[in-house]
């Protein structure tokens, strides 16, 4: 039974030096590990075997022999005496029933791992509520090492189960096969090292090409099973077998006697399930066996990047919370805005009625003046009526002179009307050509009431700027109104110059300058603070209504002496963008 089982040998020399001793136990060993391991029913005969390890271990001591698998340690017992005499054994087998076939002399122990054929279905049901059958997919039993020991198994714990072997097929006929299996029924897994035709296949690549196809889950027994295509089960873990045997040749090659009773590895076995499995085949995890793993999960975007996560939305709180915060500031500093123009509307229009009130006296001045040659025409006209034979031609010119007169009345009314109205705060784009020149026009009568020659020396170019048209004006007449004041008490030569000019093609610069009696160095930073007076009926807010209202309109305005005397205003005001 065990000739053809394939048998592989592989001399482990560990690093420290090795010490001959002739008995087996309680003595230091060579150190050197003979592995004899058993995968499928296929391989070199006994005989070459035999040959083989012989020659190539002839002169080479060998420590201990591990046997992995029944057929490896029955074939290491019966060459031990020739091969390698008192050497300790070291196994690991799946079955207990191995053994009981087998004397174990001294010096020969290990590991024992069931695999159950109970387990592997408890699997199944847990998988497919209902389970009323199962496909058994492997090698012919007599050709299994591990799994062989489920043939004596079947008919206890598959009982009230229909039981289905799938063995021998060739590939193709088993993929075609298993992809037309019955509604409730799995797959039961152990282990195709050849199919039908005598093909080889690792048994991971033959459970992958059937994976392809299966229209049922896969149960499997191994753990190198699961990534192949397998939904899970009671699965063997190689590593916990491995490091158990090598810890206990370990302990036998560092002088332990051999234990006479072999190992349960017990933890070599346990409930692992294929998460991507599990999906397919709408398995919730709350139905597997008590204990279970789960591999391959593949973890949800908050586990992974859950510290990332936390800090990202931590960022846009705090970012939204700014944001509101500095939008709500913004709106607060808008409407503070609004009604700090609104209030300077208010004090600019208080101060424009006492502007008006202080040129009442020139402003009926110039109102006297269309309505006295009005009359003197309008008598002119009425005497010429009375004669006989009245030239016409001269009555109709008097009348375009009343006409005239008439107009120039209205635009004085007009003029004093604009300034003391009270308009809401407006921008819009102006030459301030027109606004200086206005405003000269508008103190012509007062000027040369007071003996004040104006002059207005304007720039070649039109300067746009954007701004509050009356409000502009009322900057302009504060100016001039100052200047003419200052220059009060100046016997003659009384000049206010304005003058507008283009400044680096960006701004708009306008200047008033007089010849009156300057601004002490002391008090030009102060001119234009609110209620700065040093005239007797002075209210002093002239000067910072003009200051208020220039930078309302981006721009800025500042006094200076000049050296031939007198004070000079100048203002500059960006240009409006075309
Ligand atoms: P008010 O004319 O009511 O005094 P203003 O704010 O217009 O208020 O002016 C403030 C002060 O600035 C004036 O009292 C005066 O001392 C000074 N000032 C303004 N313009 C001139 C000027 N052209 N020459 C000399 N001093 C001036």
């Amino acid at each position: 039974m065990f000739r053809a089982i394939w048998i592989t040998g592989l001399v482990v020399w560990l690093a420290a030096p090795w010490q001959p001793v002739g008995a087996f136990a309680d003595a230091p060993r060579p150190r050197s590990i003979l592995i004899l391991d058993q995968s499928e029913a296929r391989g070199p005969n006994e005989e070459n075997l035999h040959r083989f390890l012989r020659e190539k271990y002839r002169d080479r001591p060998v420590g201990v022999v591990i046997a992995i698998g029944a057929a490896t340690l029955d074939l290491a017992l019966r060459w031990r005496g020739e091969l390698w005499p008192e050497t300790p054994i070291v196994f690991a087998t799946f079955d207990k029933g191995d053994l009981s076939r087998l004397k174990l002399p001294p010096g020969v122990t290990g590991g024992i791992v069931r695999m159950r054929l109970q387990d592997t279905i408890e699997a199944a049901r847990a998988v497919v509520p209902g389970l009323d059958t199962i496909f058994l997919v492997g090698d012919p039993w007599d050709r299994q090492v591990i799994f062989h020991n489920w043939k004596g198994e079947i008919n206890s714990v598959a009982a009230g189960l229909n039981v289905v072997e799938l063995v021998g097929l060739k590939m193709q006929e088993l993929r075609e096969r298993v992809a037309i299996l019955t509604d409730r029924s799995a797959i039961i897994y152990s282990a195709i090292y050849s199919d039908g035709e005598g093909n080889f296949y690792p048994p991971a690549t033959a459970l992958a090409l059937m994976a392809e196809r299966a229209n049922r889950p896969i149960i499997v027994a191994a753990e190198t099973f699961l990534s192949p295509g397998g939904i899970g089960g009671f699965v063997l873990l190689p590593t916990v077998v491995g490091s158990a045997i090598a810890r206990l040749a370990l302990r036998i090659l560092n002088g332990e006697p051999s234990p006479s009773a072999p190992t349960q590895l017990t933890d070599a076995i346990k409930p692992i399930f294929n998460w991507p499995q599990m999906q397919k085949w709408h398995v919730s995890e709350s139905s597997l066996p008590p204990g279970s793993e789960i591999r391959f999960r593949e973890p949800t975007f908050w586990q992974k990047y859950r510290w990332q996560s936390i800090v990202v939305l931590a960022t846009i709180l705090v970012q939204t919370a700014l944001i509101t915060i500095l939008l709500q500031e913004r709106r607060r500093r808008r409407y503070a805005e609004v009604e700090a123009r609104s209030r300077m509307s208010e004090l600019a229009h208080m101060n424009r009625r006492a502007t008006a009130g202080e040129m009442s006296a020139s402003i009926a001045h110039e109102l006297n003046q269309p309505l006295g040659a009005i009359l003197t025409n309008t008598e002119t006209a009425e005497s010429m009526l009375r004669s006989a034979t009245p030239n016409l031609g001269e009555v109709k010119e008097i009348l375009a002179d009343i006409r005239r007169d008439d107009q120039r009345a209205s635009e004085v009314i007009r003029r004093l009307r604009s300034l003391v109205k009270l308009k809401p705060f407006e921008t819009r784009i102006i030459d301030l050509n027109d606004t200086v020149r206005e405003v000269f026009q508008f103190l012509s009568v007062q000027a040369s009431t007071r003996s004040v020659t104006l002059d207005l020396e304007e720039g070649p170019k039109i300067l746009q700027v954007k701004g509050d048209p009356i409000q502009l004006q009322q900057v302009i007449l504060n100016l001039v109104v100052n200047s003419m004041d200052a220059m009060a008490s100046q016997p003659n030569g009384r000049v206010v110059t304005g003058r507008t000019e283009l400044c680096n093609g960006t701004s708009a610069k306008i200047s008033i300058s007089d010849s009156g009696h300057g601004i002490p160095s002391e008090q030009l930073a102060r001119v234009f603070d609110p209620f700065f007076t040093t005239k007797e009926q002075g209210m002093g807010i002239g000067l910072s209504i003009a200051r208020t209202i220039v930078q309302a309109d981006g721009g800025r305005i500042w006094a200076e002496n000049q050296t031939g005397g007198g004070a000079i205003f100048r203002l500059s005001i960006p240009l409006a963008k075309a």
